[in-house]
């Protein structure tokens, strides 16, 4: 379980994470989604958070715009209405 305190808001969250391959640069990079904003979150290979910064910038759209379709083939980006 990984925990940190939320640099946007100052709350305490907890979420899962399990590191898959070996991560570029050491550090594992992750984007969260908290509440109404995102955070970059830098977890070493030990689990331990390296740094967490907010994602600026990051537009929540809803509904969404675009879908993001993944395919054991490939992935389809698809916009809302549009077949
Ligand atoms: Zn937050």
């Amino acid at each position: 379980m990984i925990r940190l305190r939320c640099p946007v808001c100052g709350e305490e969250i907890a979420f899962n994470f399990k590191g898959g391959r070996e991560p570029v640069g050491g550090l594992y990079e992750i984007v969260v989604q908290h509440r109404n904003h995102w955070l970059k979150v830098f977890i070493d290979r030990q689990g331990v958070v390296r740094r967490a910064a907010p994602v600026e910038y990051f537009v929540v759209v809803d509904p969404p715009k675009y879908t993001l379709y993944v395919y054991e083939g490939g992935i389809e980006i698809r916009e809302e209405g549009v077949l």
